[in-house]
């Protein structure tokens, strides 16, 4: 186990903030975690757990416990004709594991491809691109809840999925900290080829399978985000926004070009980055703020930016898109703070 006071946490995470946390702990298997979480000073702290964070917007430096695993390992479970059950550590980083899968010819994630963060918290976030998320893949998902120390193993309807949301995001829920996710493969797919921009670059491939869209993936993403390592910033800042039929029908009376997906229920999901760029933010920068300019989702740290400055120009998106559209978006970036 590695514990560390007034630890910098720059370099855990992806907007690369320069805040400090006053405790680290990362622990190695399920035993240290449980010590943890039966330490009364523990109890007594306030406590986040993170991967990578690369969802996490931290307003200032944290005076509590940050918790990170090292739990790592791949292992097949289970084989059959069809599937496989993979057997994953929630510290593996995610498209190591899209990685593993492909190179095995096992599909299901190959969508996924070149999404940061760790593999626990990608079933917290339920990750989703290009017409795939990681709740089609979990079978199930393995976590110690943090009041009552207990393991459990919960099924995929157990873990609540929606779109970005999960049981373990939901606040009314007792907090869980993911220790395993259990992810079941298919040896015979179908790829899913529903979104055009995909189909479109796998033109330049012959016979696109597994790994074509694998690759294809990776240099679509490579071209439109930018580089954390390069450019500080955390994916997509909002979530899309989904409205109701009726209030759909009037925008698109007065945007004709409005982007859409049709969702059922009478509901209609909206592009976040369009209405951004609408109202003018698209490569526009705020001191070190900045909107990337081939994403107006995606706000970047262009130097020395700080959580506030960051939370700053994102609550005047919000306003900006709520004052010409009547949506008010929501974050998918964590606020921490
Ligand atoms: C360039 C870029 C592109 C991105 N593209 C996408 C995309 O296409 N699709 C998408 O869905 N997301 C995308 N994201 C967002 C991000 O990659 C995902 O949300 C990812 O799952 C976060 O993983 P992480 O390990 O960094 O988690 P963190 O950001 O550290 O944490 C995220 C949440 O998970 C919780 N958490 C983390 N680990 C655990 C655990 N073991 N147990 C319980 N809770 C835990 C944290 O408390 C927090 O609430 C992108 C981000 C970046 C920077």
């Amino acid at each position: 186990m590695k514990i560390e006071e007034n630890y910098s946490l720059k370099e855990h995470n992806t907007f690369h903030l320069s805040v400090k946390a006053r405790w680290f702990i990362e622990y190695c298997n399920e035993e240290e975690l449980c010590c943890i979480l039966h330490d009364e000073y523990f109890q007594e702290c306030i406590s986040l757990h993170i991967g990578s964070g690369s969802n996490l917007l931290f307003l200032n430096d944290y005076n509590g416990i940050i918790l990170h695993s090292a739990i790592r390992g791949i292992t097949v479970v289970e084989e059959t004709d069809d599937t496989v059950l993979l057997h994953v550590g929630a510290a593996e980083k995610w498209d190591g594991v899209v990685a593993y899968a492909v190179a095995r010819g096992w599909g299901g994630v190959e969508n996924l491809s070149f999404i940061p963060g760790e593999a626990g918290a990608a079933a917290v976030q339920n990750i989703g691109a290009y017409g795939t998320e990681v709740k089609d893949v979990i079978e199930t998902v393995e976590a110690f809840n943090q009041l009552s120390f207990e393991k459990k193993v919960f099924s995929n309807q157990e873990c609540c999925y929606s779109y970005r949301s999960s049981f373990f995001k939901n606040e009314n829920n007792d907090p869980h900290i993911v220790t395993y996710i259990n992810i079941r493969l298919r040896k015979h797919f179908q790829l899913n080829l529903s979104y055009k921009e995909l189909q479109k670059e796998l033109l330049h491939f012959d016979n696109p399978g597994l790994q074509s869209v694998r690759d294809a993936v990776i240099l679509l993403r490579r071209h439109k985000l930018p580089d954390p390592e390069v450019l500080g910033n955390a994916g997509s800042f909002f979530m899309n926004p989904i409205i109701a039929v009726s209030h759909f029908e009037s925008l698109k009376d007065e945007y004709p070009n409005i982007p859409f997906y049709l969702l059922g229920n009478d509901q209609v999901k909206l592009s976040a980055g369009w209405l951004i760029e609408q109202c003018g933010f698209k490569g526009k920068s705020h001191g070190a703020v900045g909107v990337y300019e081939k994403q107006a989702l995606v706000l970047v740290n262009l130097g020395d930016a700080t959580g506030d400055e960051i939370a700053m120009v994102a609550e005047s998106i919000r306003m900006a898109v709520n004052d010409r559209f009547g949506i008010m978006l929501m974050p998918e970036v964590k606020y921490v703070g």
